[in-house]
């Protein structure tokens, strides 16, 4: 069960729904029967099943239209071995009440309150299983019913890698102060060196943080692209010299990075959340303590071979790994159920 916002894969921002889209494919690719619920615009190997003909994008967050989504999957449950839920806690919540094992993914951050409800919920459920994107992810919560941890993956064949570089620096994500754009415009100007910031700014919090820090520092150096489709994606890493990941929240996993990676630019993150387990700190991309020391990396990023961090990708975050680790935990799942 995908969340229902964005279709499966996204035609610009998501990184669930590409998830999601990539594992639907390759449990249908090592021969198990899969049935996805998502929006009616997703594209999937699977047998599809929606509510809804078009992701209500513009609904995000509105619980009456993720509830609808939900029950029109939960109630089939009885039709299914395990449901791989990757909804928020809504679907934790309802799904594990029910006869069938389910799975849920966590997704975002378990600093703060989420850890604290999701604590509650858990509490309430006897069967619930958890999988986390990360080990840093548990941190907060190790005490969660974790099953797994299950890595994102990418599907290389859509990521094509180019080893020369560009001459800009490149943002990519949510317009919001945990990703860090304002961070990145920081770097660029003190490094006299062009930036592309490129991400979704469609709800009201992050059109009100793009006027408040974004906006002011446009120029033609600094250029906001707006949100980007896939191959504009693609294009705008492969011609990058470096990628900024001026994160400063704990982020769960950080697809961009492992985009980047696969493209060829060689990523600069700050050391939150799951950066130490994605990046290999001097070998597969550079990880500095503060953004401020970001720019004075540069040269270091300059000097991480293109072909390696590519096959750090292809080894690490294939989809064949992801769905295997995926599979071990609905097993896990099972059993726990049993
Ligand atoms: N993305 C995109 N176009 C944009 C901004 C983001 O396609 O304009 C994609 C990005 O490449 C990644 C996903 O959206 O695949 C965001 O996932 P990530 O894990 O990096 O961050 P999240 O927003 O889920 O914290």
């Amino acid at each position: 069960m995908s969340p229902v916002w964005f279709p499966v894969p996204p035609a610009g921002y998501g990184g669930i729904e590409w998830i999601v889209a990539l594992l639907a494919d390759g449990l249908v690719d090592a021969g198990h029967d899969v049935t996805l619920f998502a929006s009616g615009d997703s594209h999937t190997k699977a047998r599809l099943d929606a509510v809804y003909p078009v992701a209500p994008s513009e609904r995000i967050g509105h619980t009456y239209w993720e509830l609808r989504h939900a029950i029109n999957c939960l109630g089939r449950a009885g039709d299914f071995d395990v449901i791989s839920d990757h909804t928020g806690m809504l679907g934790l919540t309802l799904g594990s009440m029910g006869p069938t094992p389910l799975a849920h993914t966590v997704h975002g951050p378990l600093s703060g309150e989420p850890g604290v409800m999701y604590r509650q919920i858990v509490a309430m459920l006897p069967h619930a299983a958890l999988i986390a994107v990360s080990d840093d992810q548990r941190e907060p919560q190790p005490d969660l019913p974790w099953v797994a941890t299950c890595r994102n993956a990418l599907d290389l064949s859509v990521y094509p890698f180019r080893p020369e570089r560009g001459d800009y620096l490149l943002f990519l994500g949510r317009m919001t102060a945990d990703k860090g754009a304002h961070r990145a415009i920081a770097v660029a100007i003190e490094c006299g060196l062009p930036l592309k910031l490129a991400g979704k700014c469609r709800e009201p919090l992050e059109q009100q943080y793009f006027d408040d820090l974004v906006r002011p520092h446009l120029s033609d150096r600094i250029e906001y692209v707006g949100e980007v489709t896939h191959g504009e994606k693609v294009e705008l890493l492969q011609h990058a010299r470096a990628t900024l990941f001026p994160i400063e929240w704990d982020e769960p996993f950080g697809l961009v990075m492992i985009e980047s990676m696969a493209c060829g630019a060689p990523v600069i993150a700050t050391r939150f959340g799951a950066v130490p387990e994605v990046i290999e700190d001097g070998v597969t991309g550079v990880i500095v303590d503060r953004w401020q020391e970001m720019g004075a990396a540069l040269e270091q990023a300059d000097a991480i071979d293109p072909q390696v961090q590519r096959r750090a990708v292809e080894e690490r975050f294939s989809p064949q790994r992801m769905v295997a680790d995926y599979l071990a935990a609905y097993e896990a799942t099972i059993e726990r159920w049993a």
